[in-house]
């Protein structure tokens, strides 16, 4: 009778085998986590986003993957790492840009406390490069092989629109069958994200008249007082119910409070659940006219991501990994969120699409970002089966 009874049942166990061979390098991946972390890459600064992308370079050449660098003039360039395998290749897609400028980390050092990692891009989305790369060498380590060809792209401008970077993730993802996007899961949950909302921007800017504000007030019309108005119509175009949010969210305008002021603007943020909600909204907004005659409109902008709407293939997938879960002591859960990733391009292709792969934890694009560490062998390994059983 074997004296270890519980450790004979665990080496049958394929997902344990991949536990074992994690928990031991749990404190390189940390150490990983810190370097990128430390490496801070604020989407605008290219040559801190290209400092961090030669060393992940570096990286995932030392684990074998064919690296190729997707040149960018205005923003860091793509990194792009292929693995062999037989069979249909499987995406795993990140970003190494944050919305964290350099100089963070002083006020906001990486380190580990309470259970936890924190730093700046810890959450949002650092640890799941690290896990997607943790999870390759760990089926190779223990499998000796991977069970198909892995491609790991890991975009520079995710944060702000993926404008430069949409190209080279729809040609990539065209050619897989299945994606696993390495974005943060939903709450401290850690539940997977089968829909996400599309996302948009619009800038509306007036065209008013400047006058003294005490000699010839009625000369001037006022940007920002149209402005105003034309912002309490935009505000019904939400339908909170049908998933149509519209958040005026930057706005501008005047110069000096005696002068009637000839400008204004606002940048507001639109998401969408459907599709096709898209053109009725697009439509609102180019056919807003100015109340004062004297003012001149302009509107700018559109939706730049797709909704990634739950598709049957999307809801398979989540069905393989919550079936998986229990083997690594995962219980999972589905949600849909409201705030758009790359995801939503490779869905809106018809490519399936899973998000929500890499770590949990909160906070993500604010001061307290942290995961939590517990979770992390198991959501490699997760990743890691999911690779294997797809
Ligand atoms: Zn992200």
């Amino acid at each position: 009778m074997s004296t270890q009874p519980k450790k004979a049942r665990r080496a049958d166990d394929r997902s344990a085998a991949l536990v074992d061979y994690l928990e031991p390098h749990l404190g390189a991946m940390i150490n990983l986590i810190r370097d990128l972390v430390q490496y801070e890459s604020p989407s605008h600064n290219k040559r801190a986003v290209d400092e961090l992308g030669q060393y992940m370079a570096d990286v995932f050449r030392g684990a074998r993957g064919r690296v190729t660098m997707h040149w960018n003039d205005r923003f860091g360039d793509h990194l792009q790492a292929d693995f062999e395998g037989e069979g249909p290749r499987v995406l795993l897609l990140g970003h190494h840009d944050t919305v964290w400028d350099v100089g963070t980390l002083k006020s906001t050092p990486f380190r580990r406390e309470r259970g936890r990692l924190f730093g700046p891009g810890v959450l949002d989305m650092k640890t799941g490069l690290v896990q997607a790369l943790f999870a390759i060498d760990a089926l190779r380590a223990v499998r000796g092989k991977l069970p198909r060809p892995v491609t790991f792209l890991s975009v520079t401008d995710e944060e702000i629109g993926s404008e430069s970077s949409r190209a080279v993730t729809e040609r990539v993802a065209k050619e897989c069958a299945a994606v696993f996007v390495l974005e943060p899961a939903f709450g401290l949950h850690g539940a997977l994200k089968t829909a996400r909302k599309g996302v948009g921007d619009y800038t509306v800017r007036v065209q008013g008249k400047a006058a003294h504000a005490g000699l010839d007030f009625k000369d001037g019309a006022n940007a920002i007082l149209e402005l105003s108005r034309q912002l309490l119509k935009i505000e019904k175009f939400s339908d909170v119910k049908s998933g149509i949010t519209v958040n005026p969210g930057v706005i501008r305008g005047g110069t000096r409070t005696n002068v009637v002021p000839a400008e204004a603007s606002c940048e507001i943020d639109v998401r969408i659940s459907k599709l096709s909600q898209s053109a009725a909204l697009e439509k609102k907004f180019r056919s807003l006219r100015p109340i004062d005659r004297r003012c001149a409109l302009e509107v700018e902008g559109g939706i730049n991501r797709p909704p990634m709407e739950r598709t049957a293939a999307a809801g398979k997938l989540f069905k393989l990994a919550q079936r998986l879960g229990p083997e690594v002591g995962l219980k999972l859960r589905e949600a849909a969120v409201g705030g758009g990733s790359d995801g939503n391009f490779t869905a809106a292709l018809g490519v399936p699409t899973l998000d929500g792969l890499g770590p949990v934890g909160e906070g993500a694009h604010a001061s307290n970002e942290s995961v939590l560490v517990d979770q992390l062998i198991p959501r490699t390994a997760l990743l890691a089966r999911l690779l294997e059983e797809l």
